[in-house]
Formats: structure tokens, C-alpha cells, sequence
């Protein structure tokens, strides 16, 4: 990059990297103190079933706001806490904080919990979520944890057997934004999930791109011959719901039915605010 750079000339490559090194070592910072400053909180997304818009739970999803910069997204700084590890004290607070909400709805709502791949590798996972449930008095069958493609890289043998620890307690697991990892067939018969979540990308083209549609359809069919639910994600205009209503999928998710939004309770039912 160097030798970009003019003569006698600040080099702009060394500067913009520099800062872009500064910006990350104080996001990682920060971040290990995110949770004590109480910088961290819960927004929670519907899931619904895609023929009657029934809410059959919702998705806890995380967000930070910083001091100086405001609110980052998931998608900015979970991958930069997966990096240095503070993914698992925060995604142990999530857990605890979901579980918690959870307990205060309805009987028949379910709460689901993104989990990183670098908590599946713990050897506690089970024990924290088996405790997490217990804490808050939220039954395991209202618990559905969300995984991606990833965990059955790394350390298939410790992932499968926390897969089975976490099943034993009553919890279901979902695979998530499924079809955009690299999961092979057999790893999707090794691993017993419960449920495959669709990833948005497919969603979105469904209804203008003949492939995209090809691919929803895979998935349901791969689902029937498993015998699993197969959940639409970013679910955004009534023809994208008919649409994988018609391809088979009993639940979907997205901004048609609700926008992630802080929850509180009034009355009877819960009511989702804000978004
Ligand atoms: P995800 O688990 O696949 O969550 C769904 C994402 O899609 C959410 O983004 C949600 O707001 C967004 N979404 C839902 N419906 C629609 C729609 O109709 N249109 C569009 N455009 N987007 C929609 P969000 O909240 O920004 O989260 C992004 C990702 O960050 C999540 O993807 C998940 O991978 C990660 N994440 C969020 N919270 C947590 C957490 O507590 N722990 C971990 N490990 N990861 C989290
Ligand atoms: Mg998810
Ligand atoms: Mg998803
Ligand atoms: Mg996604």
C-alpha cells in the first residue's frame, strides 16, 4: 500500500487503516463494558403463522447504543464480540434477559434467542440455559435457540453433544438463515434441529425471481423429508407472505407483521410498542 503513496505526501492508506485499527480496539473496549453501563437492551420481533398472522412467540434481538456513537448494529459489533470473546458474557445477559421478559406473557408465546456459535462451543451452555429457565420460572418448551450454518464447523463432536444436552432440557433449536452457509445435507441429518428459519435474502427475491422461489421450495421440501418446520424470515409485502404461504411455510417473520420493538404489558395480552 505504500507505495501508493506520493512523495513527501501524508499517506491516506496508513492513515484511513490507522484509524480504522483505532475504531475497532475502542469498540472492543467498549464493548467489555457494555453490559455493566447498561448500554445493552432487548427488542423483541413476532413470529407469526403465515395464514392467520396468529403471534406464536418473538425473536429477541440485540442492540447497543454507545456512548459517543450512538446505536451500532448486531451486525457491526456481535461479529467484533465473537472476536474477543465478549460474546459470552453478553450472550449470556441476553439469555437471561429474554428468559426474563418471556416469563411475564402469555402461556402460549415462545421466546427465541440468537446463540453464536463461540457460546455452542462451551462446554456450560446447557448448564447457563438450564439456569437461565429456572431463574425466571419460563418453562424449556417456550425456549427456541437460534444457531447459523456455522456451528457444525468447528468442533462437530462438542457441538452435537451440546446440541443433545440442550434438547434434554426441553429447549428447541432452529437453524437459522439457512441456505447461505455452507451446512452439507448430512450435517442438517447428524445435527436433530427442530425448526429451519429461511434466510431473508430468498424471501425478498420470492416474488420477482424464479430462482429464489426454486430455492424456498427446496427448503420446505428438505424440511418435509426431515420432518421439519420451515420458518420464512423478512417476510415485507402481503405478496411475499401468499407466496410462502403457497410454497408451505407454516410460520414467517418480518416487517408485514411487526418491526423489532421494545415490549411491555398492557393488559391481558402482550403488545408490541414503537418499531
Ligand atoms: P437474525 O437472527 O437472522 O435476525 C433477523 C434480522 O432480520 C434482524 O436484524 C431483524 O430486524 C431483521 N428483519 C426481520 N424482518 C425483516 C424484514 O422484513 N426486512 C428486513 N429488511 N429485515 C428484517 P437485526 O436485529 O439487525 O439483527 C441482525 C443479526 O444480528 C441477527 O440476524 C443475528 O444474527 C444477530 N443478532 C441479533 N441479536 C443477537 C443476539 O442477541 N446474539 C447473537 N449472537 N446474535 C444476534
Ligand atoms: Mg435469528
Ligand atoms: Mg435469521
Ligand atoms: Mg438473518
Amino acid at each position: 500500500r505504500a507505495k501508493e503513496c506520493g512523495r513527501g505526501q501524508a499517506c491516506f492508506f496508513d492513515l484511513e487503516m490507522d484509524r480504522q485499527v483505532r475504531e475497532r480496539r475502542e469498540l472492543e473496549h467498549d464493548l467489555r463494558h457494555a453490559i455493566t453501563r447498561g448500554q445493552l437492551h432487548l427488542v423483541f420481533q413476532p413470529l407469526v403463522a403465515t395464514a392467520g398472522g396468529t403471534v406464536m412467540g418473538y425473536e429477541a434481538l440485540l442492540r447497543w447504543t454507545h456512548p459517543t456513537r450512538g446505536s451500532i448494529a448486531p451486525e457491526i459489533f456481535v461479529p467484533i464480540a465473537e472476536d474477543v470473546g465478549a460474546i459470552i458474557p453478553i450472550g449470556e445477559w441476553v439469555l437471561r434477559e429474554a428468559c426474563a421478559a418471556a416469563a411475564l406473557w402469555p402461556d402460549d408465546v415462545s421466546v427465541a434467542v440468537n446463540v453464536s456459535a463461540i457460546q455452542f462451543q462451551l462446554p456450560n451452555l446447557a448448564a447457563v440455559v438450564a439456569d437461565a429457565l429456572e431463574t425466571s420460572g419460563l418453562a424449556a418448551a417456550r425456549l427456541e435457540l437460534e444457531v447459523t450454518e456455522s456451528v457444525m464447523l468447528r468442533d462437530r463432536a462438542g457441538a452435537l453433544d451440546t446440541l443433545h444436552r440442550l434438547k434434554a432440557l426441553g429447549v428447541r433449536i432452529v437453524m437459522d438463515d439457512f441456505g447461505t452457509g455452507y451446512s452439507s445435507l448430512s450435517n442438517l441429518q447428524a445435527f436433530p434441529f427442530d425448526k429451519i428459519k429461511i434466510d431473508r435474502s430468498f424471501v425478498s427475491h420470492v416474488t420477482d425471481d424464479e430462482s429464489a422461489r426454486s430455492i424456498i421450495r427446496a427448503i420446505v421440501g428438505l424440511g418435509r423429508s426431515l420432518d421439519l418446520p420451515v420458518v420464512a424470515e423478512g417476510v415485507e409485502t402481503e405478496a411475499q407472505r401468499l407466496m410462502v404461504l403457497e410454497e408451505g411455510c407454516p410460520q414467517a417473520q418480518g416487517f408485514l407483521f411487526g418491526r423489532p420493538a421494545e415490549f411491555t404489558l398492557a393488559g391481558p395480552r402482550l403488545r408490541v410498542v414503537g418499531g
